[in-house]
């Protein structure tokens, strides 16, 4: 090993252990007797081991992912193995900090992610007046199925009710409280404290800290359309915002770095708090997202495509199988793009330049499948937390769904960080993130392929109508 690499490591190994030190002595505090020493050292070597396997040894090993999906199986069973031998304080009050560290980092930068990358798709579409009938159909279109996307989400999730019989969260929280309080215990342990007070003091954003989400996400489409209408002129602030855009990019994948201990630490809480039948909860709130998403296909291919497009369902499912391959397998709609354009101008048989304006549009700032997953992630969280959603907050989800999934960038695990911003504006905790993330790539990989095939019959339809317009004009 090289000297300098040796003392980077050296280095790092002692600030771990320092941490996990005085980690481990808190959540044993106070050291009356051998026991607890010796308990506080049990704890400061699994806070060691953690830093260590989720900084060290995973990241050379395995990719993001599958780091995410180990995170959240071993958070889950040490969670649950504390807690069965009665040490749950070290997961929720201690181990939990990195949890609440993760969840505050992404949204420092969600909102003014969202706020630029709103803003850059909606210029990037060009001058919407300069458009005409083209530019007015493909909007028309991507927001009535995105709508529709939203409305099978809350559909199924209301339905199916996956998080109903797991809301003794909450009530245990509050009982907890009240109990710490009446028996004169100080109500507040330090990790606790840091989590509650320390680290949302330093860790949020100075300038959209509390703002509304469809606020801000209104304020993006005018200015980014604006911005377009400008032309030239507007060009120097466009930059500016693109730049912007790739910065805030650029920090959420530094928080992503610590994604795994973060999903360790909250899984580890969510087991310690919902105990381990929150397995099949997870299991029925995979089965409704894929039953939503499937409904959205169905809708998309057998519905919407033949009756608007006419085009048979089999030859746009045969034309469309490279695409669905490359989208289910790298959960990047961007990255998917080149391949979907080919499919629907060369195998389906669409206008090749009407392709390639209503495409690239749509892979910005269409995403079907986002939307209605992170419609029915909200409500299955406020679920679990017992939190009654009024028809107001429900319709407030569907706005902001609607809305954030404009702002979504084509990329594997973009809903993530948008999730924070949805369960604010519908006051559900957002550390309920940690009960779903696990588990997101596997539905990442179908959500990605809804969110293509929402863009891909966008174009056969906008495509066939503008043929049928050139028709009609021929005609006359
Ligand atoms: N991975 C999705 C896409 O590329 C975005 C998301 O995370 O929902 O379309």
């Amino acid at each position: 090993m090289e000297q300098r690499t040796f003392h980077t490591w050296m280095r790092n190994a002692l600030l771990w252990a320092a941490l996990a030190l005085i980690l481990g002595i808190a959540a044993a505090w106070p050291l009356t007797g051998f026991t607890q020493c010796v308990t506080a050292l049990a704890h400061s070597l699994f806070f060691f081991l953690s830093l260590f396997i989720f900084f060290v040894v995973l990241p050379r090993y395995c990719t993001l992912p599958i780091q995410i999906f180990i995170a959240m199986l071993t958070g889950a069973l040490l969670g649950w193995l504390y807690t069965a031998f009665g040490y749950a304080p070290v997961i929720t009050d201690y181990l939990g900090i990195f949890g609440k560290l993760f969840i505050l980092l992404l949204k420092v930068v969600i909102l003014p992610l969202i706020f630029v990358s709103v803003l850059c798709g909606v210029a990037g579409i060009g001058d919407v007046r300069k458009l005409g009938g083209l530019g007015a159909k493909t909007l028309c279109y991507y927001f009535v199925t995105t709508a529709i996307a939203v409305l099978i989400g809350l559909s199924v999730v209301n339905l199916l009710h996956p998080g109903v019989g797991r809301e003794t969260l909450k009530e245990d929280v509050q009982e907890q409280n009240v109990s710490l309080q009446d028996t004169g215990v100080p109500s507040e342990s330090l990790g606790t404290k840091i989590q509650k007070h320390v680290l949302p003091a330093i860790i949020r954003n100075p300038i959209m800290a509390g703002q509304s989400p469809v606020v801000v996400i209104f304020f993006a489409l005018l200015l980014g359309a604006a911005l377009a209408t400008l032309g030239k002129e507007g060009e120097t602030a466009l930059h500016f915002f693109q730049a912007l855009d790739k910065a805030f990019i650029t920090i959420i994948m530094w928080v992503m770095k610590m994604a795994p201990i973060g999903v360790f630490a909250l899984m580890a809480r969510v087991l310690s708090e919902l105990g381990p039948a929150y397995i099949i909860t997870l299991a029925k709130y995979c089965f409704t997202v894929l039953l939503g998403l499937g409904l959205h296909f169905f809708v998309l291919t057998f519905v919407i495509c033949p009756l608007l497009a006419r085009i048979s369902p089999w030859r746009f499912l045969r034309g469309m199988a490279p695409a669905f391959q490359v989208s289910f397998s790298t959960s990047s709609s961007s990255a998917t793009l080149p391949v979907t354009i080919r499919c629907v101008s060369k195998r389906i048989g669409a206008d090749e330049s009407i392709c390639r304006f209503v495409l690239p549009v749509g892979a910005t700032i269409n995403m079907d499948g986002t939307a209605l997953y992170l419609t029915v992630a909200s409500i299955f969280i406020a679920q679990v937390y017992g939190i009654p959603l009024s028809l107001q907050a429900q319709l407030m989800i569907f706005l902001t769904a609607v809305l954030a999934s404009v702002g979504t960038a084509g990329i594997p695990g973009a809903s993530i960080g948008l999730m924070s911003i949805i369960l604010a504006s519908a006051q559900i905790p957002v550390e309920g993130i940690g009960i779903v993330v696990g588990v997101d790539r596997i539905l990442d990989m179908s959500r990605t392929l809804i969110n293509v095939t929402g863009d891909s019959v966008g174009a056969v339809i906008v495509s066939r109508s503008e043929a049928g317009e050139a028709h009609n004009t021929h005609a006359t």
